[in-house]
């Protein structure tokens, strides 16, 4: 089978890169090793409503989110939001969705189909991904692939361009019913109680339904985030004692980069987006809008390298949108990280109290790590307190 463009995962970024590829007259077809799109949820789906939108995703994919309320051994504070700025997605809907719009742009997209190699075609410019689909193995042939593989990064692995990812996160969550959910809050929990190297969470989709589940920093911590999870719900830790009846009705389980942006995220015939390449904000784990931002602009220019072979070159403007808008963000975010990651019981309280100092527009920009030197600047000034401007400072500094 012959493509233009042959597309590795089916999760947000390589939906995008196929709708946004097709769109832009490329033949393409997306490989999929899950059954379905969405099938096996390895994401807490939280995510911003006003940049969602911006991909036509409206209110019928999420749950709207106003307040966020912090949890520590020893503290509680909640910031009061005066609108809903934050959501909880379906992740299943919505990955279908974006499926579904790919398919509508003239994408073949191919459930329960793993591609287990791939060889590069040197004379003929292409590359040969060897695939186990249901109807039996297939050869698929195509000048440019786009590796969206998430944490894996499967097709640049095997093809010797990078490594496994050394710093990761691991996080395991239940989506539960529950009798009591403040549909409007979403929790974070901090502190060794919840999780040695990260954090947990409570994330409501109804009045009914909600996830629950712990992130743990890999090499920091050797615990299972599952084990620790399970110790949450048994001991019924705050705020799951004011849940009434928690009733898990599915299990869901992930990995995320967090050491930065790859060197490089472009090769001949190649461009790798998502959590293959590492452009997930590592503060609190969110990657899903950069997904779908970077997946349509791969599928562009992918789509235009295409008279050109697909060389590097030809792909340039991708990797140089990809510097530009991620490098310095995500190593801004890494510093706080880093700083959280180190934090004992009575270091979180204090941190919660410097938390509670911001306004709701300062701890929104602060937790989408959007660290403009004016803003942040600006936040250093507006806060006399030491703690405050010490947190501000860790950021600026280069
Ligand atoms: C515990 C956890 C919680 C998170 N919470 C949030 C959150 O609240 N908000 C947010 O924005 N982000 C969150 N993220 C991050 C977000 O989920 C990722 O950044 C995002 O899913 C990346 O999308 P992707 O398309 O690159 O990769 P993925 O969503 O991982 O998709 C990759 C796809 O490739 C398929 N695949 C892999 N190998 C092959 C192969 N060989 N052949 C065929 N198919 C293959 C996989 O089955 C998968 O469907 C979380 C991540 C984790 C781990």
């Amino acid at each position: 089978m012959k493509f233009d463009i042959a597309i590795v995962g089916g999760g947000p970024a390589g939906l995008s890169a196929a709708y946004s590829a097709s769109k832009h007259g490329a033949k393409v077809i997306l490989i999929e090793k899950d059954p379905s799109f969405g099938h096996n949820v390895r994401t807490s789906g939280v995510t911003w409503i006003k940049e969602i939108e911006k991909f036509e995703i409206s209110r019928e994919y999420y749950n709207p989110i106003k307040n966020f309320s912090f949890v520590s051994p020893t503290n509680q504070i909640m910031i009061s939001g005066n609108f809903n700025s934050a959501c909880v997605l379906d992740v299943r809907k919505t990955y279908q969705y974006l499926a579904s719009r790919a398919a509508s742009e003239g994408s073949t997209l191919l459930v329960k189909s793993q591609v287990i190699d791939v060889k590069k075609n040197l004379q003929g410019h292409s590359s040969i991904l060897k695939v186990n689909s249901p109807s039996g193995p297939l050869d698929v042939e195509a000048t440019l692939i786009i590796d969206a593989s998430g944490f894996t990064s499967f097709v640049s692995r095997k093809l010797g361009y990078v490594e496994s990812w050394k710093r990761y996160g691991i996080g395991a969550e239940y989506e539960c019913y529950c009798d009591n959910v403040d549909n409007e809050t979403l929790c974070l929990m901090v502190g060794q109680i919840y999780s040695e190297a990260g954090y947990a969470w409570v994330f409501p989709l109804s009045k009914n339904r909600l996830r629950i589940g712990v992130g743990i920093g890999k090499p920091n911590s050797s615990t299972d985030p599952l084990v620790k999870l399970n110790q949450i719900m048994k001991n019924r830790l705050p705020p799951l004692d004011t849940l009434g009846k928690i009733q898990p009705l599915e299990l869901h389980y992930g990995m995320i980069p967090n050491e930065g942006l790859r060197t490089t995220s472009v090769f001949d015939g190649l461009i790798m987006v998502g959590d293959t390449v590492g452009q997930a904000n590592p503060l609190v784990l969110e990657g899903i809008r950069y997904a779908i931002e970077f997946g349509r602009l791969a599928g562009r220019v992918g789509a235009e390298s295409l008279q050109y072979n697909s060389s590097r070159d030809s792909l340039l403007p991708y990797e140089v949108a990809n510097k530009n808008l991620l490098e310095k963000k995500i190593k801004s975010a890494l510093k706080v990280q880093s700083r959280w990651l180190g934090l004992s019981d009575s270091e979180w309280h204090k941190e919660i109290e410097i938390i509670k100092e911001l306004s709701i527009d300062e701890f929104l920009d602060f937790i989408k790590s959007d660290f403009t030197y004016s803003k942040m600047a600006k936040l250093a000034f507006n806060h006399p307190k030491m703690m405050v401007k010490q947190l501000f400072n860790l950021v600026l500094k280069k």
